[in-house]
């Protein structure tokens, strides 16, 4: 079955195709077809392809909405020129994955698309206005270019943390604010906790009910997970994902008594706190040159920018930190996983998330920690440590691909 996978947003449109079926799935012999991104829709769009094994494509081209981005990837993927055996034509296609930012309380799992999913979408689009819009959009492209008939999937970033007790969900506020709003922590990232607490229980050989870990996944958004079971039973974004984590723009954790008492200072409405929270923070508002953490640590090695230094140090204190509170909250675990673009590639931010957990029994191996990088899978701590440490590079397109065979078969997805 050859699966497309969108994502969605409201100026970008990513994909990838992935050759996957039952069997191919319990062999772990999916294949990669091609990615690409369409950025810019809605004017003058960068578009990128990549058949697997091929050098990638840059072009640009107007490209009106998400419909003429779905069209215009469809396009290439069938021509002659990208170089893909078995996508000829669009009825090589069997199937679309789509990533879908909130799924509210009421998607718990993934789950084929039909007018009363598409209309569930629509009501958590309060929860995720930006991305919720974007990604009914993408689905209702695919319908338009691919025909009602073409199976199509939604995959939830909320979804693997709907088994949340409640004691981690609830914030303490009126509980009616609950019952009337919604108003509790959901959690996202949830493809790629997954996929990584499913790596690693592969690696390992065990089953999904003696998985207890900690999975961090450090990229421009940041979040971490407390797992047990196998299940997520904590995490660190919440209503939105704002919180948690320090990340590239966005502050994680802060006292929300600052949007009143800023918004006072600098005359700024709460809608504009929230902007600065969510898009001037985090490590570009703390250095104030850039949210790109490998620049960071560059300025930081090659100037001793002062804060550069300090928005690496926040950064690697503030997972430090939820490290901490989620082996308190798990009553220990038996490993630490790093995944996201900073967590695959950077020995130097995991040493220092590391550094002086000795008490809780880990143990960095510092050749293993160096030599993982360029998503290169495997265990980076010592081994006498109590605490294993591996480096897992997600895949949340895979993930996508598999849960749309498994929920095309009518196949339980908790694997
Ligand atoms: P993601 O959102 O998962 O693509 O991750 C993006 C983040 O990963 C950016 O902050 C990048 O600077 C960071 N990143 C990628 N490669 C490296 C690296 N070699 N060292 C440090 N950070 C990196």
């Amino acid at each position: 079955m050859n699966v497309l996978v969108l994502n969605c947003g409201s100026a970008t449109v990513k994909f990838q195709i992935i050759a996957t079926d039952l069997e191919r799935i319990a062999g772990d012999t999916d294949v990669r077809l091609a990615r690409g991104v369409v950025e810019r829709v809605g004017g003058e769009a960068i578009i990128t392809f990549e058949a697997e094994g091929r050098d990638p494509r840059r072009t640009t081209a107007p490209v009106r909405d998400t419909r003429s981005a779905v069209e215009t990837v469809i396009r290439w993927a069938t021509s002659e020129s990208s170089g893909i055996e078995s996508v000829k034509a669009v009825a090589d296609i069997h199937a679309v994955g789509h990533r879908v930012v909130h799924g509210g309380e009421r998607f718990t799992h993934s789950v084929l698309i039909t007018d009363e999913v598409l209309r569930g979408i629509e009501d958590c689009i309060d929860l995720a206005p930006l991305h919720n819009p974007a990604n009914v959009r993408g689905i209702q492209a695919a319908r338009e270019v691919f025909g009602a008939g073409l199976p199509q999937v939604a995959v939830f970033d909320t979804a693997f943390h709907q088994t949340l007790p409640p004691h981690a969900y609830l914030y303490a506020l009126p509980y009616q604010w609950y019952r009337r709003h919604r108003i509790r922590r959901y959690g996202f990232h949830g493809t790629s906790h997954r996929y990584v607490a499913y790596r690693y229980r592969k690696l390992l050989g065990i089953e999904r009910a003696a998985t207890k870990v900690i999975t961090l996944h450090l990229g421009n958004g940041c979040s971490a997970a407390a797992i047990s079971a196998g299940d997520s039973v904590d995490t660190s974004m919440g209503l939105t994902p704002l919180e948690g984590l320090v990340m590239g723009t966005r502050s994680g954790d802060v006292d929300p008594a600052i949007f009143d008492y800023i918004g006072a200072k600098e005359g700024l409405t709460p809608q504009e706190v929230d902007s600065v929270l969510n898009k001037q923070s985090g490590l570009l508002g703390i250095s104030g040159l850039t949210n790109d953490m490998r620049e960071l640590l560059d300025e930081a090695r090659e100037s001793d920018d002062r804060r550069a230094r300090l928005a690496v140090e926040i950064f690697c204190y503030r997972v430090r930190k939820y490290v901490g509170a989620y082996m308190a909250a798990l009553g220990g675990a038996d490993a630490l996983v790093f995944t996201g673009g900073i967590g695959e590639n950077s020995p130097e931010i995991r040493a220092r998330v590391c550094e002086g957990q000795g008490w809780m029994g880990l143990e960095l191996d510092p050749a293993r920690n160096e030599a993982h990088t360029d998503r290169r899978e495997g265990l980076i701590s010592a081994d006498g440590s109590r605490l294993a440490v591996y480096v897992i590079p997600t895949d949340e397109e895979l993930l996508i691909a598999r849960d749309t065979v498994r929920s095309v078969h009518g196949v339980p997805q908790r694997f």
